[in-house]
């Protein structure tokens, strides 16, 4: 083989590579950049898919708050009544326990003194005001309504008005307590203004045999509703007979009377409007007897005699729903 014929395939085959190279070269390029184009506009949806997502969701949980319907009812107060013939149909129950509370005297009307040394030491009219203010406490915070006929140291009828309409009034000048009729008549206005169920009216004892002592309760037997408080009288009789136990105080037992009062009745025509519910007078003790005196002022006093009026109250109610 000459050498010029290898030469001239030399070049030949040089130039076929060369040929091969830049075609390969040109596929590569050409691959690249048709690929380009479908990566660039990729980047570009994103900001739009989180701006619309954010928004939306947060509206509808609202909705799913409405927590409170499982609250349970309040439970409604369901003592059996006992029935009373002929009283019940007066009494429509309305779910209102209503107490009117009458703090015996008042103001100029002392009430009964205990005098010691020709001194007044101890008034009726401030131990029925204690005692009635914390009863009417202790009542409302078990649930009752509570009208009190005085509720400071006053008479309830300071403006001596002829309350009673009977054409008489105390004497000009004079105290307003010395026409007893309108100060008491304006007591039972007050608890029947408040169509209260029950009338508890608070006193105190005296006497001038210094001997005599101990409770005694008080009802009027000629009312509609006397069965009620005859009942109630009752209930008051033994709550006290027993809170005495209780205190280790062996107060006299005097017993339940039936007498005429004023605002528990009997009906006066063209003297009084009688009160309108069942109701007692209750004379705790006797601030003429040393051993009562010194009863009353003892620490145990209070919590005694409140807390009597307060159980005797709550077991007529029991029997008794206002
Ligand atoms: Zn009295």
């Amino acid at each position: 083989m000459d050498s010029r014929q290898s030469r001239r395939e030399d070049v030949a085959r040089g130039a076929i590579i060369l040929l091969i190279s830049v075609g390969l070269a040109v596929v590569i390029v050409a691959a690249r950049i048709g690929r380009e184009p479908i990566l660039s506009p990729a980047p570009t949806p994103t900001p739009i898919a989180t701006a619309t997502a954010a928004p939306t969701p947060s509206p509808t949980l609202v909705p799913s708050t409405p927590t409170p319907t499982p609250r349970p009812e309040p439970p409604t107060p369901t003592p059996a009544p006992v029935p009373v013939a002929g009283v019940d149909d007066a009494y429509v129950r309305d779910g209102r326990n209503i107490v009117c509370i009458d703090p015996g005297h008042g103001g100029e009307d002392l009430g009964n003194v205990r005098v010691e040394d020709g001194r007044i030491v101890l008034q009726e009219k401030d131990f029925t005001l204690e005692h009635s203010l914390l009863l009417a406490d202790r009542l409302r915070e078990d649930g009752y309504e509570v009208v009190l006929t005085r509720e400071t140291d006053t008479e309830v009828n300071p403006s001596n008005e002829d309350v009673n309409g009977d054409g008489e009034v105390a004497p000009e000048g004079g105290p307003a307590r010395t026409d007893q009729l309108d100060d008491l008549q304006a007591r039972v206005n007050i608890c029947n203004l408040a169509a209260a169920d029950l009338l508890v009216s608070v006193h105190y004892n005296g006497a001038e045999n210094v001997f005599l002592s101990g409770y005694e309760v008080w009802f009027n037997d000629e009312r509609p509703f006397s069965e009620r408080s005859e009942a109630f009288a009752t209930f008051m009789h033994e709550a006290l007979g027993n809170a005495y136990a209780e205190a280790g105080y062996e107060a006299v037992d005097r017993g339940i009377g039936i007498e005429d009062h004023v605002v528990t009745g009997p009906e006066r025509p063209g003297e009084l409007v009688p009160s309108e519910m069942p109701g007692a007078v209750i004379e705790g003790l006797f601030l003429s007897n040393d051993d009562d005196a010194a009863f009353i002022q003892s620490d145990v006093a209070e919590e005694t005699l409140v807390g009597a009026y307060e159980e005797a109250i709550t077991r007529y109610f029991g029997v008794y729903p206002g």
